[in-house]
């Protein structure tokens, strides 16, 4: 079964001023759309391939092409940031047990966020900053290109509670270099409601 592109769950403007509408259309409807396709091509190109789960696919990923990697990591990485983030009003804020996890694991919210953003702002080229469950504590990574926690390939594995994509592709139309203000503007659209579950799972 091929794979296809989720649809926005929000307006393509839903997000200004932190996510502007040209970006997210560019971003959601022609690269995400490419990986897609990108991917399904690799899958159909070898009957090994077929009727895998996309997360079947990313653990055992190191055996498989690399247009399984990039592609495959594209389609997953995208689909979650998706959902992700969420326009103004409906973004919620932590948990509690998310937020003690945080003051536990991280040192508190604005030291959480600094160590997030160094991640983002310090990955060299394009890749994603996250925050993941490891071994039941909270810890900020960050991946290159289309790489993510679930792969075999990743140097810190885990169970991803939060994501930020930091290919120019996310922000250069209206940020040009500055990757730290996106990253600051990032925040006002977190939606914590999604983080909230996905903490909740990985360490129930
Ligand atoms: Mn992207």
């Amino acid at each position: 079964m091929a794979f296809s592109l989720p649809p926005l769950p929000y307006a393509h403007d839903a997000l200004e001023p932190a996510i502007d509408k040209e970006t997210m259309t560019f971003h959601h409807d022609k690269h995400h759309q490419a990986y897609v396709d990108k991917l399904n091509e690799a899958v159909a190109a070898d009957a090994a391939l077929a009727d895998h789960s996309i997360e079947d696919l990313l653990k055992d990923v190191s055996k498989l092409p690399k247009a399984v990697r990039n592609n495959g990591g594209g389609h997953w990485n995208h689909s979650l940031f998706w959902k992700l983030m969420a326009p103004a009003g409906k973004t919620g804020e932590p948990s509690a047990e998310l937020a003690a996890a945080i003051d536990r694991d991280l040192g508190g919210m604005d030291a959480f966020k600094a160590a997030f953003n160094a991640a983002g702002a310090g990955q060299f080229g394009s890749g994603w900053a996250w925050l993941i469950v490891q071994d039941g504590k909270l810890k900020v990574t960050s991946t290159p290109n289309q790489d993510n926690p679930l792969m075999d390939v990743a140097d810190e594995k885990g169970e991803v509670v939060l994501a930020a994509d930091v290919w120019e592709h996310a922000y250069y139309l209206k940020y040009q270099n500055r990757r730290p203000d996106y990253l600051k503007a990032f925040w006002s659209v977190v939606n914590w409601h999604k983080a909230n579950d996905l903490f909740a799972a990985a360490t129930r």
